[in-house]
């Protein structure tokens, strides 16, 4: 049993890879795009081979993954001989509720487990059940997996995870905070332990994964504590089109002045705010930081981002009671320099000592950046939700063989 698919199915793509657990390489990866529509976008990037990119139609996930084995056993482009090779395939799903709180092998009471969590998680969970079906439908011998975003932070007590609202919400309707980007949180505090070559459980950690979604997590005792997302993903940070935290009563308001419905409120929360709606410009960070010295409402996107970040990294140092490890990662904490730098700047009161020209450097790779004499390590760490999968899906498929 060594190579494994992952598979992070959404409404319409599907993005995979194919590891080697031997040596845990990326065999081959790649995406489907705009699934369902005209012009469905095929990318495959294999080891060591040319890369593919082209455009067909294809109307579902079951062809969309019967275009991935093809692409993946094919003579020029593949990278296996066969898809017998393929020993078990693992699915990222978004939202496990309070019952899937850890990894686990697929079956028809898991399946009905993701789809009871539909209202919890509309945008993601039927499409992670889409890609369940399709693979049982091309592949139905080969053993699936499920590794769950909120898992990481089932270990959050009461205190952090309840709400201050009528208890009625929470027994009627699991009405509380989850949390996401577990896998990307576990990961990078368990390399940060690593990379110190200190017991995870000896360090409090504050992981702030920062890209398109953002969420910062509070780590002690190797567990998550608290986390800023909420119920859905769109408590905490100031996200790419995201509000993130806001007066809960704004919501009721605009409903009421601008004759807002249901949908309309969630899509302007969710799709129109955050630093698109603040620059007026862009939800993406290379954009707004291009554009600041010159456009003021990029300076305050990225201003109101940075600030809003920093006062969570504060609030989970007093979580905490302290902090010993900051960690940088996903597509902005990995690659902005200036927003690191203006986080840290205003830090020194932790005992973070930045040193400018680690954080400077353009490496993909674990590293530190905070100075030799800094009281607290500050650490870029590339993240990798999919190696976690696999490797979830190597120790399962390992159980299930003994
Ligand atoms: P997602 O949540 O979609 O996985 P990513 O983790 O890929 O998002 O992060 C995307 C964000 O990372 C975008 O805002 C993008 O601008 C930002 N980003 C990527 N490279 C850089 C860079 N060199 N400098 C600043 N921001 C960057």
């Amino acid at each position: 049993m060594k190579k494994i698919l992952v598979i992070n199915a959404g409404s319409s793509s599907l993005k995979y890879q194919l590891y080697d657990m031997t040596d845990e390489s990326v065999l081959a990866k790649g995406r489907v795009e705009r699934i369902g529509m005209d012009a469905s976008i095929v990318v495959h990037e294999p080891k060591d081979r040319e890369d593919l990119r082209y455009v067909e139609e294809i109307l579902d996930h079951t062809t969309a993954v019967r275009v991935v084995l093809q692409k993946l056993t094919d003579p020029v482009h593949g990278v296996i001989q066969s898809i017998d090779e393929i020993d078990a395939v693992g699915h990222r799903i978004v939202h496990g509720g309070e019952k899937l709180t850890k990894s686990m092998i697929v079956d028809d009471q898991v399946k009905q487990e993701i789809r009871s969590l539909f209202d919890l998680a509309p945008l993601h969970n039927p499409a992670h059940l889409m890609g369940i079906t399709a693979i049982e439908n091309n592949l139905p011998n080969v053993p699936q997996t499920v590794v769950f975003d909120t898992a990481f932070h089932s270990t959050m007590p009461p205190m952090c995870f309840m709400y201050p609202i009528p208890k009625v919400l929470y027994n009627k309707h699991k009405v509380r905070r989850y949390g996401f980007h577990g896998t990307s949180h576990q990961y990078v505090s368990e390399q940060a332990a690593k990379f110190l070559n200190k017991p995870l459980e000896s360090l409090k950690i504050i992981t702030c994964h920062i890209g398109n979604g953002a969420s910062v997590t509070a780590i002690k005792d190797g567990k998550s504590f608290d986390t800023s997302m909420g119920m859905t993903p769109l408590e905490g940070l100031m996200m790419g089109t995201r509000s993130g935290d806001i007066d809960p009563a704004i919501v009721p308001y605009a409903m009421a002045k601008e004759e807002l419905t249901v949908n309309e409120v969630n899509s302007m929360l969710n799709k129109h705010s955050g630093l698109m709606a603040i620059s007026g410009l862009s939800s993406d960070m290379r954009e707004i930081t291009e554009s600041m010295d010159k456009d003021p409402n990029a300076k305050l996107a990225f201003d109101m981002f940075e600030y809003r970040l920093r006062k969570y990294i504060g609030s989970y140092a007093a979580a905490l009671n302290g902090v010993d490890v900051i960690v940088f990662t996903a597509g902005i904490g990995e690659n902005s320099v200036v927003l690191r730098k203006a986080v840290c700047k205003n830090l020194t009161y932790l005992g973070v000592k930045l040193d400018e020209q680690r954080n400077a450097e353009r490496v993909s790779k674990d590293r530190r950046i905070s100075a030799d004499d800094s009281k607290v390590e500050v650490l870029v760490i590339p993240t990798n939700e999919e190696l976690m999968i696999a490797r979830d899906t190597y120790r399962l498929l390992e159980e299930l063989q003994q």
